[in-house]
């Protein structure tokens, strides 16, 4: 194969040399760049097609609902019970995928919801998971979804992302698992029918449907609305395992109304007591959902609903430390690829999460207290050849006190 000299034609599309990029020349016919790379893509789809056997998932490969929590605890911190659920709805997918087609038993769907504070790890155990599992993964934000037809992100493009994850093998996308975030932003505004059109509250929970029930849906390959053209990529979506994260803020009141009517109706005051009204989020359920603004048609489409606990000091401090690719030990690696063994202070931990919980910074805060302890040590280090670092809490409180996170936060 050589690149034609000019005054030739595509033999498929038949511009001329001067119409495309490029033209490739064979023995006796010619292809253009765009007709090779669509052939690339009608082969891809096919290969797709053929790779999406049941056969296609190893059984005695998948991990059992222990294996996966286990996993799950190598990575996360605490939420035991959002742990729990996980590992099981995603051990039944699988089985799912591998069930046998010969009688009238059909397992359906388990789409998860995951409900608890922003920064307590919902993202984080989507995507753990999705690396256990080895299946692509897309994250999506909910907030950016509007109705089709208006500003913003239509419903497909969530399946454009998770087409992106595998690499177009539509095959694969079909086994994925796509993380929703925000999902509580998609609330309906007014429990009241209202006059204007509620584009990216309801209409966006109406458009969800059908991707979380399974049916197949054209997407646009490179998403949004910027390519009029392009060719669609079908794909089914009964497979794919949905999450659903949110943070519900204020939706306590919603658990607690629902636990007074009920403890003044029937139950004793003996229940009553038994009731944790710290931690209320423990006893969310469907209904809370549907108070809250979900339509019960996607509630239902989620069956599996669980929680996600605040994370306290010990958490934070844990966090800290423990998970395999914990902050410290990322940062131990980068400094060991310098030959530079870092080491901390226990009395530093205590002070990062001691000004986390201070910042109300949370989990996402450790990360940038600790960035910024160690700023300085990242810029001088590498060319100093020294081969230790310590750092005690003098030193941590000294570069924090000295940064512009701190100055920004004592000037608010
Ligand atoms: P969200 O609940 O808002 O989805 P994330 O999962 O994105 O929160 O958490 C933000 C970051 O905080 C994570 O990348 C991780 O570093 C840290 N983190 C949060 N919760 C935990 C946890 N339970 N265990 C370990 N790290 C956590």
């Amino acid at each position: 194969m050589t690149k034609k000299a000019s005054g030739s034609f595509c033999s498929f599309c038949g511009r001329s040399e001067k119409e495309v990029n490029m033209l490739i020349s064979g023995v006796s016919a010619d292809i253009c760049d765009s007709c090779a790379e669509q052939a690339h893509q009608i082969i891809q789809e096919s290969m797709g097609a053929k790779k999406n056997s049941p056969h296609a998932i190893d059984k005695s490969k998948l991990p059992d609902p222990k294996q996966i929590k286990e996993y799950l605890d190598g990575y996360i911190i605490g939420q035991d019970n959002a742990k729990r659920y996980l590992s099981v709805a995603v051990y039944n997918h699988y089985k799912r995928l591998l069930q046998e087609k010969d009688d009238d038993i059909e397992i359906e769907k388990s789409n998860i919801i995951l409900v608890g504070p922003t920064g307590t790890g919902k993202t984080l155990l989507a995507r753990t998971i999705a690396k256990l599992l080895h299946v692509p993964f897309a994250i999506v934000d909910a907030t950016v979804l509007t109705e089709a037809g208006y500003v913003g992100e239509d419903i497909e493009s969530i399946l454009t992302r998770l087409l992106q994850a595998s690499d177009y093998d539509v095959a694969a996308a079909e086994r994925g698992i796509v993380f929703i975030d925000e999902i509580d932003k998609i609330a309906r505004k007014s429990d009241n029918p209202s006059i204007t059109r509620d584009v990216s509250g309801e209409g966006v929970q109406q458009g969800l449907l059908k991707l979380l029930e399974g049916s197949i849906v054209n997407v646009p390959p490179q998403g949004g609305r910027k390519h009029p053209d392009q060719k669609m990529i079908a794909v089914d979506t009964k497979n794919i395992l949905f999450v659903c994260g949110g943070a519900f803020d204020g939706i306590e009141r919603k658990i607690a109304q629902r636990l007074n009517t009920m403890v003044v109706g029937y139950a004793s005051s003996k229940d009553n007591a038994k009731i944790d009204r710290d931690n209320l989020l423990q006893y969310v359920a469907p209904q809370d959902l549907k108070s809250y603004g979900l339509i019960p048609e996607i509630i239902g489409r989620l069956p599996i609903l669980t929680y996600l606990d605040t994370l306290d000091r010990s958490a934070l401090r844990r966090i800290l430390t423990e998970p395999k690719n914990s902050i410290i030990r990322q940062y131990v690696k980068l400094f060991k690829m310098d030959d530079v063994t870092l080491t901390f202070d226990d009395e530093v931990y205590e002070y990062i999460v001691d000004k986390a919980i201070e910042y109300k910074l949370g989990a996402r805060g450790l990360r940038s207290i600790v960035e910024t302890i160690m700023m300085d040590a990242m810029f001088n280090i590498p060319s100093s050849k020294q081969p230790e670092l310590h750092i005690n809490r003098e030193y941590a409180v000294e570069q924090l006190e000295n940064s512009q996170l701190v100055k920004l936060k004592n000037s608010q």
